[in-house]
């Protein structure tokens, strides 16, 4: 991520004179050099603009360089707004306006007028933000002092973001099956996320990738099983069907790089005509590399989990499936038939070959262990609502499993759901939220809440502050406001 830019552009204007506009230029480039060390991708400033030209001239740039994924705005001085109007319109990249300045405190005893010209943030700042809520811009804005620790990473965390979205705008989905007959959140618009995120959701037939199978060899399952041996413990001796995984692993993953750049792989339990496992193991472990899966044809989850990962590090970020309640002491427990990512285990992944009751296949070796902790955590939703795409984003907290569970053959996770239990499950039902979600441990909730806004998505949230009459109504005015057509 840390070769990806942020350009930093100041606001500034002739008024001042020269000497002004140089102080105003050393200051932003030691402003942007300071930053740029504390963030995940690289800031760099820009320049200084100072009329209409300047400004459009510097949004080209912006949005021509393929390594940059957004900007960073200030104004050290006041600078008339009217110029910025043509430069912005033209922006196709997420802005985050940066309300700081360059001295931390006043300097009581010496400040005059010409201290006054050369320090109006506070002043140029609220001449830019009035021009960027004219032009309707959903840009992030941040206010605090430059070397603030707590405001550097919230700078952090939406260059996260911004470097989401541009991650989004390549992420390609290889689906071998359509979406499970009969199951309507699975379903959705395609043409809407393509135009609107990026994604680009292409079907395979499953034969497509058999032929990939039919050709892995020997020796390449030989160094997948080693690499296996490494990170987990073998907890069965049925090794013929954990070389198989391991031949479904490899073709999935060769398949996706050499038919163009798949990120994304969706399967179904139901489209296996020549396999004869449900991918398991396989599909763990390439979630483990930094692939987003869907299962039973949910591209949304597969596209929206690669996005998340690629903001996560590839840490602690998933598929997941809200599965069995535990009512009395409010409790979740995730998992799905197989498929839950390694990077949510709490401890070393166990490989083991148990039957599984649905898909009339042959006993499919997974990967079984009890999942992480983790305070604050996400459970992300995409749905279609028929003329837009919502997204239902709720905190939630992964805790360690109340009882030892010693004949669940499969790996998960168990959570709390804020504001509670009851109001939490009852929020997640009313906004639509579907069963498939994206959860992370890494991605926080208001870094899904910028991605979120600088889609232009429908956002709805469920946090401590989550009450159902007032969210009900949040619904109703959300349904208003996003209605397409
Ligand atoms: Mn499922």
């Amino acid at each position: 991520m840390k070769e990806k830019v942020i350009y930093w552009l100041t606001g500034s204007q002739t008024l001042y004179g020269a000497d002004v506009l140089e102080h105003v230029a050393q200051h932003s480039k030691e402003m942007a050099d300071y930053v740029s060390e504390k963030m995940p991708v690289t800031v760099k400033y820009l320049t200084t603009c100072k009329s209409s030209d300047e400004v459009v001239e510097a949004i080209k740039k912006v949005n021509a360089d393929d390594n940059c994924i957004g900007i960073i705005t200030w104004c050290h001085t006041f600078s008339p707004a009217k110029m910025w109007i043509k430069g912005l319109h033209m922006l196709q990249k997420p802005m985050c306006h940066f309300a700081t300045q360059y001295n931390e405190k006043l300097p009581y005893d010496a400040i005059d007028m010409d201290f006054m010209n050369e320090n109006q943030a506070a002043h140029g700042d609220r001449e830019f933000g009035y021009i960027v809520a004219r032009l309707r811009m959903d840009n992030k804005v941040i206010a605090g002092y430059w070397k603030d620790e707590a405001t550097l990473a919230r700078i952090a965390s939406w260059c996260r973001v911004a470097a989401g979205v541009a991650f989004s705008k390549n992420v390609k989905v290889a689906r071998f099956s359509d979406n499970m007959r009969d199951v309507a959140v699975t379903e959705g618009d395609k043409i809407d996320t393509h135009i609107n995120l990026g994604w680009q959701v292409d079907y395979y037939p499953v034969g497509d990738l058999v032929a990939y199978i039919d050709k892995v060899t020997e020796e390449e399952v030989d160094a997948l099983m080693a690499e296996y041996a490494q990170k987990y413990t073998m907890g069965t001796d049925r090794i013929e069907v954990v070389r198989e995984q391991a031949k479904y692993e490899i073709a999935i993953d060769k398949f996706c790089k050499e038919k163009g750049g798949y990120i994304g792989i969706v399967d179904h339990f139901g489209a296996l005509q020549g396999l004869n496992q449900l991918p398991g193991l396989a599909i763990q472990d390439l979630q483990s590399k930094g692939y987003g899966f869907g299962a039973e044809g949910d591209w949304k989850v597969a596209a929206l989990g690669a996005v998340m990962q690629y903001m996560a590090g590839q840490k602690a970020t998933g598929l997941m499936e809200d599965y069995t309640y535990d009512m009395e002491d409010g409790l979740c427990l995730g998992a799905h038939m197989l498929e839950v990512s390694p990077q949510f285990a709490g401890s070393k992944p166990e490989i083991q070959v148990h039957p599984l009751g649905i898909g009339g296949k042959s006993d499919p070796a997974r990967l079984v262990f009890e999942g992480i902790e983790a305070p604050e955590a996400v459970a992300v939703s995409m749905i279609d609502m028929g003329d837009r795409m919502r997204m239902i984003i709720q905190k939630i907290e992964l805790v360690k499993y109340p009882h030892k569970m010693p004949n669940l053959p499969v790996a998960g996770l168990m959570w709390k759901y804020k504001p509670n239990f009851k109001t939490g499950i009852e929020a997640w039902i009313y906004a639509g939220g579907a069963h498939h979600t994206v959860v992370s441990a890494e991605v926080t909730f208001q870094e899904m809440v910028d991605l979120a806004n600088a889609w232009g998505m429908e956002t709805v949230v469920i946090d401590e502050n989550t009450e159902i009459n007032e969210f009900k109504k949040q619904l109703h005015f959300s349904d208003v406001i996003y209605k397409r057509g």
